[in-house]
């Protein structure tokens, strides 16, 4: 059985489908639920990271069995406009839904093409297809390194780029590699990084941390210089110095994903949001948790975080029996206890629980 009022769900990553089972699980039957999506699978973005290293970590999750599950009516096209004075949104295929409340998780993107020459020249992650190209570069590199050529791989994180966590874990995911290789001794490892300290944005207590792993490992590492123009052999930054390469990786500037008509973003594209909420400013029954919000950080454990609080506020405004008590938002990235285990459930528990239609807070028994 479904309940009159409507929720809408744009977008098949962490943020839509937390979203999406939370509310099922507040509200059980009292609510239609609709989820829109622009592939038939979760994409666990995260496991990119170990494509390029030939593990085989579970990167898709298909959506129709556990959207089955949960009674959410699944429309396979993307979000075409959003019509917010009518309530309706529509989508390419050309069909539109009605909605009492939305909520917008499209994520973020990529945009390469600010700074000269890094979409010409430089590796990402971003897409598995981008993860196996690097994974090929790698292969080109160790080789070259086994013929007796020193190599210099250079990590480099530009300034617009929210979420430059996962390019340190990379670097160190390589130097480990190089060392199963045996070729760690003919490889220098560069990062360099816009922040005046690592991991500038979550927090202070990550700086330490990072120099000290980074000298144990042999990781050279330069702050505070940022980007000019990058050529096929060097990176050019605005200070005037410049840094050699032989591979060079990087995570590029974000963007939103979609654009929005006719409602309030940041010069990124990404929606302006209360942060308690995630409810998008100047509206009353539109949410944008996750990566398409305009929270200065992105990362997966925050966007199951946001849309926790999304969805106990729509669940709440629906039946006000139906919430829980109000779960406290922890941001402090970094610095937070959360952060190992974090980690941990986006990459392992997450496909999981997502598979079987639950969401994090469910716990990890019972599958
Ligand atoms: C290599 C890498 C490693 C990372 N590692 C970590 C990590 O270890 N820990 C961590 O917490 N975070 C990590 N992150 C960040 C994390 O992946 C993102 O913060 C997270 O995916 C955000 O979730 P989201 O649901 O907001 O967006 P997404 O996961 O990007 O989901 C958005 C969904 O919306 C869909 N969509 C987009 N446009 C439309 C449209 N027009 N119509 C319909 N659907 C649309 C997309 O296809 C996608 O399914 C990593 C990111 C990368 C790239």
């Amino acid at each position: 059985m479904s309940g009159s009022t409507r929720v809408v769900v744009v977008g098949g990553g962490f943020a839509g489908l937390e979203t999406a089972f939370t509310v099922r699980e507040h509200l059980g039957d009292g609510v239609d639920l609709a989820l829109v999506v622009n592939g038939p699978d979760f994409l666990d973005r995260p496991n990119n990271l170990y494509v390029p290293f030939r593990r085989d970590p579970r990167l898709r999750v298909p959506l129709a069995e556990p959207a089955a599950r949960r009674d959410i009516t699944l429309h396979q096209s993307p979000l075409g406009a959003t019509d917010c004075a009518a309530n309706r949104i529509e989508l390419a295929d050309g069909s539109s839904i009605r909605y009492d409340y939305l909520v917008l998780a499209t994520g973020a993107a990529m945009r390469p093409g600010e700074i000269p020459g890094l979409a010409e020249h430089a590796h990402t992650v971003w897409t598995e297809d981008h993860a196996r190209t690097l994974g090929a570069a790698l292969d080109r590199l160790a080789e070259s390194a086994r013929a007796g050529r020193s190599q210099r791989a250079l990590f480099l994180v530009p300034p617009g780029n929210m979420c430059s966590a996962p390019l340190y874990d990379l670097v160190l995911l390589l130097e480990q590699w190089l060392r199963s290789e045996q070729v760690r001794d003919r490889v220098d490892l560069l990062l360099t990084t816009w922040e005046d300290r690592y991991l500038e944005a979550f927090g202070p207590d990550l700086h330490g941390s990072v120099r000290s792993e980074f000298a144990t490992r042999g990781i050279e590492g330069v702050t505070a210089v940022e980007v000019d123009t990058v050529h096929p052999d060097r990176v050019a930054f605005t200070d005037g110095t410049s840094q050699q390469y032989d591979l060079l990786i990087t995570f590029p500037p974000h963007v939103a994903a979609c654009a929005f008509d006719g409602l309030p973003t940041d010069a990124r594209g990404f929606l302006k949001t209360d942060p308690a909420t995630s409810r998008v400013m100047g509206t009353e029954n539109v949410f944008a948790p996750g990566d398409s919000g305009d929270f200065p950080v992105k990362l997966a454990y925050l966007a199951l975080r946001q849309a926790d609080a999304a969805a106990d506020e729509i669940a709440w405004r629906i039946d006000p029996n139906a919430r829980r008590a109000r779960r406290e938002l922890d941001f402090q990235v970094g610095a937070s206890p959360l952060w190992n285990p974090g980690r941990v459930s986006v990459r392992v528990y997450m496909p999981r629980l997502f598979a079987a239609g639950r969401p994090s807070q469910s716990g990890i028994g019972g599958w």
